[in-house]
């Protein structure tokens, strides 16, 4: 179970206990490295905590396209070794405009090229895989039956105690406050607990990176900013009634999908920011009522039980930034995950400590490179939905 000792020194500290941080620390530690969790309230309390299940490999670019293959085979692997569920129940984008199809064609044909089996398929094929569904207005659907979803707390749970079995250490209810540098080097980390001495610190804070950025004294201008997004669940129902994830750019840029305990739950495009701020609106609760009913019209008759909210920690491509700054030697940030960095955590994590062990990485890191907002390169905007 984690711990609150802080150690007086570890190898590698990562800073900030999300599913990212705590996937990046699994990694390491999986491949015999020294490395400290700093988190500043329980592990997965952060945006994880708030998130929506949703991983999918539908992207509408190569890199994007690539790391999500690879996340899925080992959300795959260790949601089957670490005893977690993780359903491929696949995503189902409604289409309801000839240039949605269009643009959707070019993003299945990518998919297509680097291994992810998506089909553009009928309004009818798609009632059959969600019978509850208004297709009245759909005219297509983009389908992959190998997306799917996972519970972000007990994957996050599981990754945190195998990692503590690799000889991690999880440091809960501690913030980092400030770097310890000398002539560029990092030498440690103040706390609000005390020192802690390391060379090697990763920043996977996410809607918090930029504080985490100025407190390390980094110049390189990698704009990451939280907004408020927000989530919904119904009452339980049958199991099975909505099994995929199912995605409407036309009704509010909405995605809803049932939850292992089955409630509906989901959200809708409407953002708030940049704020720190997560109180829950009312705004939110009509216009998420209004877009699910128009997808699943049998939504009317459910309860709402509640409604949350947690940060997108948006940057201005959608894309995180990953990789090594080297203002500071050794500092790294996996961070600005703009909405789908659950379902990134593990094939990030393995991209991230590639770099540390090895200095380089299979995977297309170079997409997120932190470097690209301050060279004016920045990349197609991903798609961003849940
Ligand atoms: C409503 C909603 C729905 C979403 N749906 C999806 C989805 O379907 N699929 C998907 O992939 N993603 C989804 N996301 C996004 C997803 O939740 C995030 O991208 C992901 O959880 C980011 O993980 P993380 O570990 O980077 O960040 P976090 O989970 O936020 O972790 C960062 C941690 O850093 C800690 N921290 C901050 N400052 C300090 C400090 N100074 N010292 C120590 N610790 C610190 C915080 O306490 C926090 O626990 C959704 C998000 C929201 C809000």
């Amino acid at each position: 179970m984690p711990t609150r000792e802080l150690p007086e020194r570890s190898e590698i500290v990562v800073i900030g206990g999300g599913i990212v941080g705590v996937a990046i620390a699994h990694e390491l530690s999986k491949r015999g490295e020294e490395v400290t969790v700093i988190e500043k309230r329980f592990i997965g309390s952060g945006s994880t905590f708030r998130c929506g299940t949703g991983i999918r490999q539908q992207f509408n670019d190569e890199a994007n396209v690539r790391v999500m293959k690879r996340s899925v085979e080992l959300w795959g692997h260790y949601s089957e070794e670490y005893g977690f569920p993780f359903e491929q129940t696949g995503y189902l984008f409604l289409l309801y405009y000839d240039d949605e199809v269009e643009e959707f064609r070019r993003n299945i044909e990518i998919q297509n090229r680097f291994g992810v089996p998506t089909r553009l398929i009928t309004p009818e094929e798609a009632k059959e895989i969600v019978p509850l569904l208004d297709i009245s207005e759909v005219i297509a659907a983009s389908w992959n039956p190998t997306d799917g979803k996972a519970d972000p707390f007990h994957a996050t749970a599981k990754f945190a105690l195998n990692a503590e079995r690799f000889g991690a250490r999880l440091v809960e209810y501690t913030e980092v406050k400030g770097f310890i540098v000398e002539n560029g080097e990092i030498k440690g980390l103040k706390t609000s607990r005390g020192t802690i001495k390391t060379g090697t610190v990763i920043n996977a804070t996410n809607a918090w990176a930029k504080l985490i950025n100025a407190m390390a004294g980094i110049k390189t201008k990698i704009p990451i900013e939280p907004y408020k997004h927000q989530a919904v669940i119904t009452q339980p129902v049958r199991k099975g009634a909505v099994k995929p994830m199912v995605i409407s750019f036309k009704y509010g840029h909405a995605y809803l999908t049932q939850t292992s305990h089955g409630g509906i739950v989901g959200g809708v495009g409407y953002e708030e920011g940049p704020t720190y701020d997560l109180n829950p609106s009312y705004e939110f609760l009509r216009e998420v009522s209004y877009y699910f009913t128009k997808i699943i019209p049998a939504l009317r008759e459910l309860l709402i039980l509640r409604t949350w909210a947690g940060y997108y920690a948006k940057t201005p491509d959608s894309n995180p930034a990953i990789g090594k700054i080297e203002e500071l030697s050794d500092y790294y940030i996996a961070a600005g995950f703009s909405g789908h960095g659950f379902m990134m955590a593990p094939a990030v994590a393995e991209m991230v400590a590639d770099l540390i062990t090895k200095g380089r990485t299979d995977l297309p890191v170079e997409w997120y490179d932190p470097y690209r907002f301050e060279r004016g390169e920045l990349r197609g905007q991903a798609l961003q939905m849940g």
